[in-house]
């Protein structure tokens, strides 16, 4: 293999759950349980990414927990030598089901909160008693001796509350904490006008979470993921198109990036037709925007070029119509007047939440 290999894969187990977060990661067109890959499949490919060379998996969906095999898949992950991360909203958590994750050999959990208190939380998932169960289930990780992230997607909506949720992780007993603003993309991008924050807004995310990196230098980590909108230049989406990531599908296409599927006139693999290997190395969804050759102008002549990787494909496709272009979010680009238009036509009041809706997507 001349392509060094990924460091992570991505195993989105399902598309299933029981949330209908408004800024979901998942497509807007979502999977079928029956589509789903089975358990003999998933080992194979987890059997195939550890003779890469890949370090980490990330177990996801939807709600990963909604398989009844994930403690299958946990301990097959363990057995190949893989570092296994379980990216759960918690609700389908109790003593039992993590008993069984931890004694199958899980390393690590990363449990998603929608706000630092109930009644918000409730409603961007969608569900009345959500925020109570994660908080339960925090404790119950934390006493199980399982490392522990929280993670916060922080909107318009919440944003006044993130020093309560750095708070809140504090408490919880959280090694780290994610404070990450929506991205917009797919079911984000739908949603834009309900959850993209204001200049002010952002201001204060970036002073709670510089406050209490002081605070509590040395006990929480605390990762900063700002929204792109607001940006100079755009993040190096998933570390470089093709470099350090691979996402399998629900149904086992594989992907550079979860939002991938968005991308026109290339066919995507499927880890029924060929191995992981074979598509990381020579997929055309892989190779074609790899590395610098593909870039047009800016980015072909900037600098920033190996930093930024030109941003994210799937945001120029969304935004600009054009997957090869420049992030629009990058005030160089020829396309970031769409970004900045976006902004300025953003609603004083936020309309209502178009709920991702498992089967009605
Ligand atoms: S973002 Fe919300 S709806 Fe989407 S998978 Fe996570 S918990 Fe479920
Ligand atoms: S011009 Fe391209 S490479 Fe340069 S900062 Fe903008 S998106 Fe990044």
């Amino acid at each position: 293999m001349t392509t060094p290999p990924p460091m992570s894969l991505l195993a989105e187990l399902t598309h299933r759950c029981p949330l209908q977060c408004p800024y979901c990661s998942n497509p807007l067109r979502l999977d079928t349980r029956a589509a789903e890959l089975d358990t003999a499949t998933w080992c194979r490919v987890m059997d195939e990414a550890a003779i890469m060379g890949v370090l980490q998996v990330h177990f996801s969906g939807g709600e990963p927990m909604a398989r009844s095999d994930l403690p299958d898949l946990v301990r097959h992950a363990a057995g190949v030598g893989l570092y296994s991360n379980l990216i759960t909203s918690g609700v389908l958590l109790n003593p039992a089901s993590l008993a069984a994750l931890a004694d199958a050999g899980l390393d690590h959990i990363q449990l998603s909160f929608q706000d630092a208190l109930p009644d918000p939380g409730d409603r961007v998932a969608n569900m009345t008693g959500a925020h109570a169960k994660k908080l339960e289930a925090a404790r119950l990780i934390v006493a199980e001796g399982i490392p522990l992230t929280l993670n916060f997607v922080v909107h318009r909506q919440n944003a006044e509350r993130v020093p309560a949720m750095l708070l809140l992780a504090e408490q919880l007993g959280a090694r780290r904490v994610e404070i990450a603003h929506t991205q917009y993309y797919g079911w984000g991008l739908l949603n834009r006008d309900a959850l993209l924050p204001d200049r002010a807004q952002l201001a204060l995310t970036e002073q709670a979470v510089a406050e209490a990196r002081t605070r509590l230098a040395g006990r929480m980590t605390i990762d900063f993921v700002t929204p792109d909108y607001y940006a100079e230049e755009p993040k190096p989406c998933m570390g470089g198109w093709g470099q350090r990531f691979m996402n399998v599908s629900p149904t086992g296409r594989v992907l550079p990036c979860h939002a991938a599927e968005s991308i026109p006139n290339v066919e995507f693999p499927s880890v029924a037709e060929t191995s992981l290997a074979d598509i990381w190395e020579n997929a055309p969804l892989f190779t074609m925007f790899r590395g610098t050759d593909w870039m047009p102008e800016p980015c072909r002549s900037c600098s920033a070029q190996t930093q930024d990787w030109g941003g994210c494909r799937c945001q120029a496709l969304a935004l600009a119509g054009k997957a090869g272009a420049a992030d629009p979010v990058c005030h160089k680009a020829p396309d970031h007047g769409i970004v900045e238009r976006a902004i300025a036509a953003r609603p004083e009041t936020p309309p209502a939440f178009r709920y991702r809706r498992y089967g009605s997507a």
